[in-house]
């Protein structure tokens, strides 16, 4: 007899929405967690009276919560008590003098917009006429429905036919998409640095995540008490019904018999037996150092190792002592698509980092979670998280060795373009680097989205939801089927739980 009906490996958005529903459906479930902590990228940690998300800082789509809940047939706004953000976020460049932020309000953003560029503005309006009606329905349909074989893809366009008017999003770039609409540089910028959402620049990442700038109008959210509540209300409501996490637990094995799991021994030794096995850890990780060759035939293996990983992303961490002088929760700093686009063939690509004029710049994004929620920080002062791109290799560098400098760097490039003073501000500072990542989580190559979220690895080209090989094992998280984003992790949860469910009948 099985120690457990369902063992999931990872405690991070997707191991624990796939495990809530299991556990929902009467399956005894056992959530892994390697780390003492809940939530993964999505979570936040305390430091001289300072709470820093670690990595995810808002979320969007919030239908797929809502959806979690009540196919759990419990209240999420008991479980998730999430807090309206607007503005969306603010676009800053001080050397230039341009400053604005965006509503959540569609007509409040083209007012915004209009005041510098009217022919943007109309555009926007046409932009937002075009793909709202399509956004509802590619994110109601696509992001539930497995993708196992392009059957699922037939069987998504029986039931939803206006997919085929999506289908061409698939097979272009966000960058095109967006410069169809836009003129203005800052608006065209303000519209493409969502691609780096998905870990590309704009002229690589797939259409599809053009719409993403439309998604943040349908509203952006921050938990109360930061984003590890998200993974904490799910974890609650998963041992509510019953379910049981561990910490401290880490799988190294997956054991395999005879091309079917049964199982996984952790780091001790111990073994647990189980039924079924979720992977909701890095698909080209469990595949290649957990399953390991044998079990796995070379067709497979093959396309295993192929997989390519979504790119870092360095955080910093910063607790300043005043109010900072912003204007929203997120501001953008040296999203130029152009810069993007060139950062990655000349700069990321090669191990470098971005300079000009001679100094490094650090482009990314500034979060501030506690305008929202200021019990993140002691009275008086802030938190503020920066979200940078730069590669996991740093070409004739080490990024133990250069973690202090990156922050300076990034301060100082945050002084130039955006808050003038703020190093005189700084009391508390901190920073994750890639190989920081991937020591606390077991991120392989620190990347952000599991997997690479380009054309080749999107829906039936991604690791699927169900195990193709060895049976009773499914995958949840980020570099399974929808894809990377807390929301889409969610979605992800909810089919591969769904599959557990069904397959176990
Ligand atoms: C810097 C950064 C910023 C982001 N910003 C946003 C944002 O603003 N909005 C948004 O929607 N999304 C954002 N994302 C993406 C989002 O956070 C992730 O896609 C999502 O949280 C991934 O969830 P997951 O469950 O797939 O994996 P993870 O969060 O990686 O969780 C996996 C868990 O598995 C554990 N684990 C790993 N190996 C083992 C093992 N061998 N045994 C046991 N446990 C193991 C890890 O410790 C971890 O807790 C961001 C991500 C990062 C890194």
């Amino acid at each position: 007899m099985p120690d457990y009906d369902v063992v999931v490996i990872g405690g991070g958005i997707g191991g624990l929405s796939a495990a809530a529903l299991c556990q929902k459906a009467g399956m005894k479930t056992l959530v892994l967690e390697q780390s003492n902590r809940i939530g993964g990228c999505c979570s936040t940690y305390e430091a001289e009276g300072f709470h820093f998300d670690v990595g995810a800082s808002v979320v969007e789509v919030t239908r797929a919560f809502d959806e979690l809940f009540k196919r759990l047939e419990m209240p999420r706004e008991r479980y998730i008590p999430l807090i309206p953000v607007d503005p969306i976020y603010d676009y800053c460049d001080n050397t230039r003098g341009v400053r604005f932020a965006y509503p959540t309000s569609v007509e409040d953003t083209a007012r915004v917009i209009a005041e510098f560029s009217p022919e943007d503005a109309k555009a926007f309006l046409k932009f937002a006429e075009d793909y709202t009606p399509k956004i509802k329905g590619l994110v109601d349909n696509f992001f539930y429905a497995p993708s196992l074989g392009f059957m699922d893809t037939v069987r998504l366009i029986a039931k939803y036919p206006q997919m085929v008017s999506v289908l061409p999003m698939f097979v272009t770039t966000h960058q095109k998409i967006v410069a169809r609409y836009f003129k203005n540089a800052d608006v065209l910028a303000s519209m493409a640095f969502q691609s780096f959402y998905a870990g590309l620049p704009p002229d690589m990442c797939a259409g599809l995540y053009a719409i993403v700038g439309l998604l943040e109008h349908e509203g952006i959210y921050y938990p109360e008490g930061g984003m590890i509540r998200i993974p904490a209300g799910i974890r609650q409501a998963f041992e509510d019904l019953g379910g049981e996490t561990r910490f401290d637990a880490r799988v190294v094995r997956v054991m395999v018999e005879g091309r079917r799991a049964v199982g996984v021994e952790l780091w001790d030794g111990t073994q647990i037996t189980a039924r079924n096995v979720v992977g909701a850890i890095n698909a080209k990780k469990l595949y290649e150092d957990m399953i390991g060759r044998e079990h796995i035939p070379w067709h497979v293996w093959r396309g295993v190792r192929s997989l390519v990983l979504s790119m870092p992303c360095p955080m910093i961490y910063l607790g300043i002592d005043y109010e900072p002088p912003l204007n929203a929760h997120h501001t953008l700093t040296l999203t130029d698509p152009r810069i993007m686009n060139d950062y990655w063939s000349d700069y990321y690509l090669k191990g470098k980092l971005y300079v000009k004029d001679g100094r490094v710049e650090v482009m990314g994004l500034i979060s501030w979670a506690s305008k929202i929620d200021p019990s993140l920080a002691p009275p008086g002062k802030h938190v503020l998280t920066h979200m940078g791109l730069a590669p996991y290799n740093l070409a004739g560098n080490d990024w133990d060795r250069y973690k202090e400098r990156y922050i300076d760097e990034a301060i100082a490039t945050i002084e130039r373009y955006i808050i003038p003073d703020l190093s005189k501000h700084v009391v508390y500072r901190d920073m994750a680097t890639p190989k920081d990542l991937e020591r606390m989580l077991l991120h392989p190559g620190g990347a952000v989205y599991g997997i690479q979220t380009d054309l080749s690895h999107m829906a039936v080209f991604r690791p699927a939801n169900r195990s193709k090989c060895i049976k009773n094992l499914y995958l949840a998280g980020a570099s399974t089927h929808p894809g990377g984003g807390v929301p889409a992790v969610v979605a992800g949860g909810i089919i591969t739980g769904g599959l557990v469910v069904k397959d176990n009948a």
